[in-house]
């Protein structure tokens, strides 16, 4: 992180708690676990908890890692490691740290049997109705269930599934998917049962059940195909701003930048930008891109550098110094990504370290 470079990426606390408050309005009866892995998606884990530890009822994250430093940072909220590698160590600091780990793996099971009968530990089970991923299977439900019945230090069991094309409303995966989970958590008594991410909150808030997890869409970014963060009503919570370091006139035919992919087609300024892939700008994003440079967007040219990107200002009112937003406000973090060829998730994760995070 340094001070020094004019990169920064600004998080607004304001955003997220509107963000919080619409995923409430999404599914009012339901509980919501905000999910800040991956260090809040790129925002700040601690930050981003900060922000909306009185909105929200409990945290998600991956790893007893990121536990122990939101324990330490003094969040008291009910926590879940959505994916981890149990042993007997870590598996007696989950009760310690009132976190509860999620079973998705028949192999867990043999662990599980070892714990002591007072352990007291609460677990979500993970069922995987279609995605492919993690889970145990339908078939495997019964015995699973029967197995983890005769443990005594298991004190509550959830359940959960993850919907594999909830960014797609219309796909008849997504209803099948609710009708096999359903059918599953009849058969027995879970404490909670959780399906929805923010994709599934949007399209199928009638299955919330007890509790949601809501990741993306509290970033301010829409989680559905065809949906803007606007029209679902999100405000963007990360800006990613830069400032111009110089400003040049090149004549029609002047190549820009390496291997001279972009060439004017005409006389005109160009503007160079301090941030490039070694801040986390996407390499891939060709030129075309979109750039926020007094309120007006204005086009990548050439190839993106490892500290600067060009820009062709055209005759706009710019001069040094003046500063650039490569997404966020004013410049939506789901086009760069469409530009770049990736989703909104992967921009905002890969933030790189020595840019500053101002929380706002
Ligand atoms: C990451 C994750 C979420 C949140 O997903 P979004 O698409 O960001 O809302 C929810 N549930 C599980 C199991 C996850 O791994």
């Amino acid at each position: 992180m340094s001070n020094y470079r004019p990169v920064k990426v600004h998080i607004s606390t304001s955003a997220l708690q509107h963000n919080s408050k619409r995923a409430r309005d999404m599914a009012p009866d339901s509980h919501i676990m905000a999910v800040i892995k991956a260090d809040g998606y790129g925002h700040g884990m601690e930050a981003v908890a900060e922000a909306i530890d009185g909105l929200v009822d409990e945290f998600a994250v991956n790893s007893l890692d990121d536990v122990l430093r939101l324990r330490d940072a003094g969040f008291k909220k009910p926590l879940t490691v959505l994916s981890a590698n149990l042993d007997k160590a870590s598996l007696s600091k989950f009760t310690e740290l009132e976190t509860r780990a999620t079973i998705y793996d028949i192999s867990q099971l043999a662990l599980l049997e070892q714990i002591a009968d007072d352990q007291d530990l609460s677990i979500w089970l993970k069922v995987d109705t279609g995605m492919g991923r993690l889970g145990i299977l339908p078939d495997e439900f019964d015995v699973v269930l029967q197995r983890l019945s005769q443990i005594n230090g298991l004190s509550e069991i959830s359940l959960m599934t993850h919907l594999a094309n909830a960014d797609q409303a219309d796909n008849p995966e997504n209803l099948n998917q609710i009708e096999l989970f359903e059918k599953l958590a009849a058969k027995y008594s879970f404490k909670q049962l959780s399906i929805l991410n923010s994709a599934g909150l949007v399209a199928y808030s009638q299955s919330a059940k007890d509790i949601t997890r809501p990741g993306i869409l509290l970033y301010g970014i829409s989680p559905s195909i065809g949906k803007s963060a606007e029209q679902l009503d999100l405000k963007p919570v990360m800006t990613f701003k830069s400032e111009l370091i110089s400003i040049k006139r090149l004549a029609a035919g002047s190549a820009i930048g390496y291997g001279g992919t972009y060439v004017l087609d005409q006389d005109s300024r160009i503007g160079i930008i301090a941030c490039g892939y070694g801040d986390g700008y996407p390499r891939h994003a060709p030129s075309g891109t979109p750039v926020l440079v007094n309120d007006i967007l204005v086009p990548l040219v050439g190839r993106v550098s490892m500290d600067m990107i060009c820009v062709d200002l055209g005759e706009i009112s710019a001069k040094v110094g003046d500063s650039v937003t490569l997404w966020g406000e004013g410049n939506p973090i789901e086009v760069i990504a469409e530009y770049a060829q990736t989703i909104s998730y992967e921009l905002c994760c890969g933030i790189l370290p020595r840019v500053e995070r101002i929380v706002e």
